[in-house]
């Protein structure tokens, strides 16, 4: 592929992190760490109806290099954020507390660590990321998971070296973006950004909180995952999300369930239902906890010609049922089916974001010329590429 969005490898990153962070702090750090972003092949709008979904991590990822501080002091520098600098105290960052927004993905893990008990002190940090925001690719898991490993390690937590460790981790970075930052976010990207393998994608059962790793390795039979961002940000804003969430939770609490996954008889349910609202978003959530299921049955057996189909079946439910499309999300879908992928659907939360193609690694770039095409037709911004492998979850780099 001739262009895309470049991944830094560890040592390039852990060189932009310490060079970020001894240019604004004067001295070395104690440690670099770094988180990925992370795709979701498929399962979305599932995780907060007890349903699973199957991330991988993506060789993009957040660095964080930190040096712990015997005060209460924080200081963060941020590459990427506008202004770039914010110096405040540990006690400035709580869920009511004025903080810039970034602040609160940075350093909002270090509030929900103190709140389980854990003693921490302030911190200098410098972050410099490859992840683009706002892309539906999770820089938010993957600062918040960069800055959790960090932590853990200069306070001695004692958390990244182990799943269950690692799993409460993921819980305090969750918790820091929905308390501290006021973000809905169910726990899938920090699982992905801390608890996948690489090589393999992340089979998340959000219902009994179990996790499988599913061998992911497409290049082994000449295919690829395109992503395609395409830097379309329609309002996602909390009233769309919140809005779905509540009719799942509402049709739950009626058939006496906590979550649609419970639905003894899924068929009958949807069958009962007279509002074409809720008939449409609890189909949807049904027919893609199944589709997640064959997903996987198709992977382990090496079926990967037939995945495609299940990934179309996957954005027509999102777009027609769900009702999360947009324009943008499904000129970058059709296209590149027309182009030659064997399935393509929107991934993440919708309203724009970013969608992901499977195809064969000869049709790559045909497709990512086709789709910037097809935008520059419309008038749209350029999108952007990268061709994803599951790649390693988050850890110390230098
Ligand atoms: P996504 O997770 O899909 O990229 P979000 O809106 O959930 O989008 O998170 C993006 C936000 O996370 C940014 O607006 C910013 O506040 C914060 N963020 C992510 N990466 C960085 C970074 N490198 N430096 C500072 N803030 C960041
Ligand atoms: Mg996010």
């Amino acid at each position: 592929m001739t262009t895309g969005i470049p991944s830094w490898s560890g040592e390039e990153g852990a060189r932009r992190a310490r060079e970020l962070f001894r240019e604004a702090f004067g001295t070395p750090p104690d440690g670099v760490w770094g988180a990925p972003g992370r795709v979701n092949l498929i399962g979305e709008h599932v995780d907060y109806n007890g349903g699973t979904c199957l991330p991988i991590a993506l060789p993009h990822r957040t660095y964080v290099a930190l040096r712990r501080r015997e005060d209460r002091v924080v200081r963060l520098v941020s590459a990427d954020a506008d202004p770039s600098r914010w110096e405040g105290s540990l006690d400035d960052v709580r869920p009511d507390g004025d903080i810039p927004s970034w602040v609160g993905y940075a350093a909002g893990p270090a509030w929900s660590l103190g709140q389980e008990g854990a003693y921490l002190g302030g911190f200098d940090a410098a972050i410099s990321s490859c992840v683009p925001w706002g892309a539906g690719l999770s820089s938010s898991a993957a600062i918040e998971c960069a800055m959790a490993l960090a932590l853990d390690e200069t306070y001695d937590l004692g958390l990244g070296g182990d799943t269950e460790g690692r799993s409460r981790l993921s819980a305090a970075c969750v918790r820091a973006e929905n308390d501290v930052v006021g973000a809905p976010t169910g726990g899938m990207d920090q699982a992905a950004a801390l608890l996948t393998e690489e090589g393999h994608a992340l089979l998340l059962d959000t219902l009994d909180g179990s996790l499988t790793q599913v061998p992911f390795d497409l290049g082994a039979v000449g295919l690829a995952l395109l992503v395609m961002d395409t830097r379309a940000k329609h309002a996602l804003n909390d009233g769309q999300y919140a809005a779905r969430r509540a009719t799942c939770e509402a049709v739950a609490a009626r058939e006496g369930v906590a979550t649609l996954r419970e639905l003894d008889d899924p068929a009958a349910v949807l069958a009962r239902l007279t509002d074409p609202v809720e008939q449409q978003r609890v189909r949807h959530v049904v027919s893609e906890i199944e589709r997640v299921a064959t997903f996987v049955d198709l992977l382990k057996a090496g079926e990967y010609d037939a995945l495609g189909p299940v990934l179309d079946a996957s954005h027509t439910s999102l777009r027609d049922d769900y009702e999360v499309s947009c324009d943008e999300l499904d000129v970058a879908v059709e296209t590149a089916r027309a182009t030659g992928a064997l399935g393509a659907r929107m991934t993440g939360g919708g309203f724009g974001g970013s969608a992901i193609a499977l195809t064969p690694v000869d049709k790559v770039d045909a497709i990512t010329a086709a789709v910037a095409a097809a935008f520059d037709e419309r008038g749209w911004n350029p999108p952007q590429f990268l061709v994803a492998l599951a790649a390693a979850p988050g850890g110390r780099v230098d």
